[in-house]
C-alpha cells in the first residue's frame, strides 16, 4: 500500500467516524442547517484539493527535486535513520504549522484568508477543511522553502499529514468527550475543547492555543488557554459578519476582499 492511499484511508475513515460520532454524542446540540453547513465546507475543501494538486504539489516535487540532487538542507547533511528522520521532520512540520497559523492571525493580509475558517458559527468535523483557496495556496507556497531548508521529502509531508489530519479532523469535531479525557490528551495533542476555545468570538481566545498537532507549541510558546473567558461561550466573529458572509460559498470565497473586521487587527 502506497503512503497516499494510506493518507486517503486515514482521511476518509476519520472524517467518517467522527462525523457519525458528533451526531450521537454532540458538544453543541439543537445546530440549525447542520447537513447544509457540512456539504458546503466539504465542497470548499474538495474543490483545494483540486487545486493542491494542480499547483501546490508540482512546486513542492521542484523544490524536493532541486534539494534532493544537491543533497541541499539540514536533514541530508545529518545522515540520520530513517525512523530518526521521520520524527525530526514531523517536529519540524508541526513547529512550521504553528508559526504559520499564529502568522495567520498576525499579519492582516494572511488574516484576511485565514478568517474564513474562523466565521464558521457552527463548528464540526467538517470545518476542519475549511479555508479560502488563497490561504490554501499561499500556505502551500511556503512548504517549498520548508523543504529546502530542512531538506524534507514529500514522504515527510505524507507522513505527517497521515498523524496529523486526524487529529485536526478530530479537534474540529462537534463530539462531545469526557473533560477528564480532553485534559489528559491536551498534554500531547489539541484536543476540541483546546481548539473550540480558538475559534471564539472573542480575540483573546481566538489568539490562543494554535496548535495542530502536537500541543506543546502552545505551552512553549505562551499561547496556552484552557479556559473560557465568558459564561455564554460563541463561535464565530461576531455580528460584524452577516449569514451570506459566512454560510454561503460566494460569500466565503469574497471575504477576503472585504473591508470588515479591520479593528480587529
Ligand atoms: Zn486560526
Amino acid at each position: 500500500m502506497t503512503l497516499e492511499t494510506i493518507k486517503f484511508l486515514s482521511v476518509i475513515g476519520s472524517f467518517s467516524l467522527l462525523y457519525l460520532s458528533e451526531q450521537l454524542f454532540p458538544y453543541f446540540v439543537s445546530r440549525k442547517h447542520h447537513l447544509r453547513h457540512s456539504l458546503r465546507n466539504v465542497a470548499l475543501g474538495l474543490f483545494n484539493v483540486t487545486i493542491s494538486l494542480m499547483i501546490v504539489l508540482t512546486l513542492i516535487k521542484g523544490a524536493e527535486h532541486w534539494a534532493d540532487i544537491r543533497q541541499f538542507g539540514l536533514l541530508h547533511q545529518l545522515e540520520l535513520s530513517t525512523s530518526a528522520g521521520i520524527i525530526i521532520a514531523l517536529i519540524i512540520i508541526d513547529l512550521w504549522q504553528y508559526l504559520w497559523h499564529r502568522m495567520n492571525h498576525r499579519i492582516p493580509a494572511l488574516w484576511r484568508f485565514h478568517r474564513v475558517h474562523h466565521c464558521d458559527t457552527e463548528m464540526d468535523t467538517s470545518s476542519a477543511v475549511r479555508f479560502h483557496t488563497g490561504e490554501i495556496l499561499i500556505s502551500g507556497l511556503t512548504r517549498a522553502p520548508l523543504i529546502l531548508v530542512f531538506g524534507l521529502s514529500i514522504e515527510h509531508l505524507i507522513i505527517y499529514e497521515i498523524v496529523a489530519l486526524p487529529v485536526i479532523l478530530f479537534h474540529h469535531s462537534n463530539l462531545r468527550i469526557p473533560t477528564s479525557l480532553d485534559r489528559v490528551l491536551r498534554y500531547i495533542i489539541m484536543t476540541p475543547h483546546m481548539h473550540r476555545l480558538h475559534h471564539s468570538d472573542q480575540q483573546q481566545e481566538t489568539d490562543s492555543n494554535y496548535s495542530s498537532l502536537f500541543s506543546i507549541w502552545d505551552r512553549l510558546f505562551y499561547s496556552f488557554q484552557s479556559q473560557p473567558l465568558r459564561e455564554d461561550f460563541k463561535l464565530g466573529l461576531g455580528s460584524a459578519y452577516s449569514d451570506s458572509d459566512c454560510n454561503s460559498l460566494g460569500g466565503l470565497l469574497a471575504l477576503p476582499f472585504s473591508e470588515k473586521d479591520r479593528t480587529r487587527h
